[in-house]
């Protein structure tokens, strides 16, 4: 597959997603629930009571252990002395108002397997104001012959018990505080909400550990939350915001993007397009900067490309010797401007020839004559008006076309480069030559069967001009 920005940019937005999700999601885990998240429920509502309950519990049964251990309630349970055990149980009492001793039958002791403590919870409904009582018994152990004493029975009203079970905050819950003895069913100490609830809500039962009470929890089914209420969580907006924003600032850099390579790209195929037409503009802008050392890499390489293109052109289209036109040239200008005379338009052609050309050869050499050929193509690319077309026929013989020029005013051109051209030129070094030519001067005719017929009828009257003398120009009409 291809790369392509669109992708690059969806596969980022992807992976940012995915990290703001995943972080949003554990802090969202981590937070504690700040009122939006959830009520109530049998989850918390047990933990809530039986916490303290046990917690009781434990604590009246280390005091009941402390007593049931203490030697003098060992000492006063074992003397069989109701004196001693009165005594006894009355400064338990100064220390622990709510302790109380009972005797009990020695029903074994703590080393026979068949022995079976007796409850170690008690608990009933208080007679007085209708309040649970929490009583814990506790063996007093002779610590010899391990025999079972009697019992500490510690007791504790349950107002505290109360209060912390009204206190509780209950919704769409119903609660109750039940108690067994022995197995026989459960009955209400404590009970809170509405009662309806018991009739089809669902029920949870927490043990309270240490008691024989236990918490029952009637709650009506999982209220369905509302996507609404969902999509209202904070953490969900926040989440939401966030993919906004990453979204939108994702779409603007795709888009600002794509317009900076379009534009850097369509200055690319301008600068082609201009190589082409082999006409450079002086500076081309590029906008990113990151492609700013490869663009101008391309437009040095292109203006070079271009430079090498138009020697190439040049080297075919001139000749050598003279650097002006070639035969191949002045042939492709004779057709083109052969085509406009149906527009009306009208050209004059002068051939020069110079005179005694042969002279230079064979008394300089052929360089000197070369040079000479030089030097006219130079001296005719000076003394011409930069619209005029200059080829080499070939040999000494030079033609000019003189374009959108009547025979008349192309007389006086070439009369007006006669007079302008050196008397002399300077060969080699010290060599000199005396510059003369004949000219035939003609003009295209909208008649002609072929663009080369005004080149014999200029070339007739260079004959005449050679005939009758030389270094002069005669026209052909
Ligand atoms: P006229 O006055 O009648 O024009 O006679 P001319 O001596 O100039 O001789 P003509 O124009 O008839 O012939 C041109 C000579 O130029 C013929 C040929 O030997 C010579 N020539 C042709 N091409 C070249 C060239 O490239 N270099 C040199 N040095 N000589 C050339
Ligand atoms: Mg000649």
């Amino acid at each position: 597959m291809k790369p392509s920005l669109a992708r690059f940019c969806l596969l980022l937005f992807l992976i940012l997603e995915i990290a703001i999700s995943t972080a949003l999601y554990f802090l969202y885990q981590a937070a504690p629930n700040q009122g939006w998240a959830t009520l109530p429920t049998q989850q918390n509502i047990s933990p809530i009571l039986a916490a303290p309950i046990t917690g009781l519990a434990n604590h009246l049964r280390d005091i009941a252990i402390r007593i049931a251990r203490h030697p003098q309630t060992i000492q006063a349970l074992k003397s069989g002395d109701e004196q001693a055990r009165q005594a006894q149980l009355d400064n338990i009492h100064m220390l622990y108002p709510e302790a109380d001793i009972e005797w009990a039958p020695p029903t074994g002791n703590m080393t026979d397997k068949s022995f079976t403590p007796p409850l170690s919870v008690l608990y009933s409904v208080g007679e007085e104001h209708s309040l649970p009582v929490l009583r814990i018994a506790q063996p007093v152990i002779d610590t010899t012959s391990k025999a079972i004493l009697g019992f500490v029975i510690i007791r504790q009203e349950g107002a505290e018990l109360r209060s912390l079970f009204n206190a509780l905050q209950l919704q769409n819950t119903y609660a109750e505080l039940q108690q067994t003895n022995n197995g026989s069913p459960y009955n209400i100490l404590l009970q809170r909400g509405d009662a309806r609830l018991k009739a089809n809500a669902f029920q949870t039962l927490t043990d309270l550990p240490g008691t024989a009470w236990r918490l029952v929890v009637w709650h009506t089914p999982p209220v369905f939350v509302s996507p609404l209420k969902t999509l209202l969580n904070p953490y969900f907006l926040v989440w939401a915001f966030i993919s906004a924003c990453l979204l939108s600032g994702l779409l603007a850099f795709y888009f600002s993007l794509r317009k900076v390579l379009a534009h850097d790209t369509n200055t690319l195929v301008t600068f082609f397009s201009d190589i082409r037409r082999s006409r450079l503009q002086k500076a081309y802008n590029v906008w990113l900067i990151d492609l700013e050392p490869n663009f101008r890499l391309i437009f040095q390489l292109g203006r070079l490309m271009l430079k090498k293109h138009k020697q190439v052109a040049d080297s075919a289209s001139l000749d050598h010797l003279s650097q002006v036109n070639n035969r191949r040239s002045l042939e492709e200008k004779l057709s083109e401007l052969h085509k406009t005379l149906t527009e009306g338009w009208t050209h004059s052609l002068l051939i020069i020839d110079i005179d005694n050309f042969k002279h230079v050869n064979d008394t300089f050499g052929h360089d000197a004559g070369d040079a000479l050929i030089i030097q006219i193509g130079k001296l005719l690319k000076e003394h011409l008006r930069s619209s005029d077309f200059i080829a080499r026929l070939g040999g000494d013989e030079f033609c000019v076309i003189f374009p959108n020029t009547p025979l008349k005013r192309g007389a006086e051109l070439a009369e007006r480069l006669r007079n302008n051209l050196p008397a002399e030129i300077e060969l080699t070094p010290g060599v000199t030559h005396r510059l003369l030519w004949s000219g035939g001067l003609s003009e295209f005719k909208k008649g002609d069967a072929s663009e080369n017929m005004i080149l014999s009828r200029a070339d007739t009257a260079l004959l005449d001009a050679k005939r009758t003398g030389r270094n002069r120009t005669k026209l052909t009409a």
